[in-house]
């Protein structure tokens, strides 16, 4: 008896797979750039940012009420997550860095970060005098908390859960640990725009958020951040870092004698990370279309990852919450890393863009085995400035080996990019392809 298809499963028999020198599975082509926001920049960013040029006014005050884009952007992003207050900034890097002052994290202290991370988050905590710590990722690839919880140490004063490739933290655990131990909690959601948990909006959850607008991030302005925070005394001392004349512009903008004192009373010495109006006219027209690209790249995710279930052996990465993932990536793991090798080179020879996560050769600077500097305790300061420290020295230490949870994760994992811009002919035949795979794997 020749057994029946599932229903609307369009894939052809099973034919011999390519590697082996059968046919390709996919014959669709593949979008020419698989990145997010710089593929929906269209006539909305184009004429955005023609108008700030005829304006002449590049800059964000000096205007009238409403007039400034950068605002424009804040308070949208504030309403679409439901907080308090949102300051627009230059990068993602110097949303950390003002978002961990807002914090009150200082020199010496201690900041917990997952081992699988964009090494810029490392680089702001060194950037402020203090010392990264780090945790490993559990097989969500983002924080574990039982390590999380043994590395807090007294010195310990924040964590910063990344919500890697879109994919949540578990923000529950993760906040009843922090409470419990008494520190402050610093969402990095540079890779997570949109992204939710437990129907709370990634960056609202902990104590303060940051967002960067990077070219590729889920939307970008090609460079941008921001911090987000319901907390007043960490928004002040945020907008107060992220700009060295923050009290002189509120005095320009208030009119209000009473807020202009206040501004001058609690000031301090900060940098300059603000946004420009060219970048903030081309945030907020990217960011009306965020939830469109994530709707998209959500419904692709679910139907790879019912096809990718079929593999014999295969462990799905655990998702810590499946609907406010954003579906910007997929991951799976193999038994071990040769499988992990032997399967993704299966599934590209297919034709599908896949690939593995770690590997010691190539110097991925998302894995901590390959943060040099950080490694090797490198400083631009003569005096070895904040390692160096005799107040407060540096109890932490780095080793290759130091994450052996994290490394193994990674060596057994295959992952798959997802954008918006796939077609539905190529997600089916990607789907196809992926059951052919899974069919012929032993
Ligand atoms: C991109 C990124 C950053 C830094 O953002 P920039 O805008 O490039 O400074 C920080 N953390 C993570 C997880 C990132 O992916």
């Amino acid at each position: 008896m020749k057994l029946e298809k599932p229903a609307g499963d369009l894939c052809e028999e099973k034919e011999t797979l390519a590697i082996r020198g059968g046919p390709k599975a996919v014959t669709a082509s593949g979008p020419q750039n698989w990145g997010h926001g710089p593929n929906e920049i269209g006539e909305e960013e184009i004429q955005a940012v023609t108008e700030v040029l005829r304006s002449k006014k590049l800059f964000r005050y000096g205007k009238a009420e409403g007039e400034s884009t950068v605002s424009k952007f804040e308070k949208l992003f504030a309403e679409k997550l439901g907080v308090e207050n949102v300051i627009a900034v230059n990068s993602g890097t110097s949303a950390l860095i003002a978002g961990l002052i807002g914090l009150g994290v200082s020199q010496g202290d201690e900041v917990l970060l997952p081992a699988y991370t964009y090494i810029a988050t490392a680089a702001a905590v060194l950037a402020i005098g203090a010392f990264p710590v780090i945790v490993e990722v559990d097989d969500s690839l983002t924080i574990d908390p039982v390590d999380l919880e043994k590395k807090i140490t007294p010195r310990t004063k924040a964590v910063i859960p990344v919500h890697m490739r879109g994919t949540p933290c578990d923000m529950a655990r993760i906040v009843e640990i922090a409470s419990r131990r008494g520190i402050v909690v610093l969402e990095d959601c540079a890779q997570a725009n949109g992204g939710e948990f437990r129907g709370e909006p990634l960056g609202s959850i902990g104590d303060a958020g940051i967002f960067s607008l990077q070219q590729f991030k889920i939307i970008t302005a090609g460079e941008g951040g921001a911090v987000v925070t319901n907390k007043k005394e960490v928004f002040e001392r945020a907008a107060i870092y992220h700009d060295s004349a923050y009290a002189f512009w509120m005095e320009g903008q208030a009119g209000d004698a009473e807020a202009v004192q206040d501004w001058r009373r609690i000031c301090f010495c900060g940098e300059n990370y603000r946004q420009s109006e060219v970048h903030g006219a081309i945030a907020f027209e990217q960011l009306k279309k965020r939830d469109r690209i994530l709707d998209r790249t959500r419904a692709i995710k679910r139907k790879l990852w019912d096809a990718c279930e079929t593999i014999p052996g295969v462990k799905m990465e655990r998702v810590n919450d499946r609907d406010g993932d954003c579906g910007i990536s997929l991951v799976f793991f193999m038994e071990n890393s040769d499988k992990a090798g032997e399967i993704s080179d299966a599934l590209r020879a297919e034709g599908i863009s896949c690939g593995t996560m770690f590997s010691k050769q190539i110097p991925d600077r998302h894995v901590f085995y390959h943060w040099d500097y950080i490694m090797e305790k490198r400083t631009p300061h003569r005096n070895g400035f904040p390692w160096a420290s005799t107040e407060r020295p540096c109890e932490v230490s780095y080793t290759k080996e130091m994450c052996p949870q994290t490394q193994g994760w990674l060596s057994r994992a295959v992952v798959f990019p997802i954008t918006q811009m796939l077609s539905d002919e190529y997600v089916d035949q990607v789907v196809c392809a992926i059951r052919k795979v899974a069919q012929s794997w032993n």
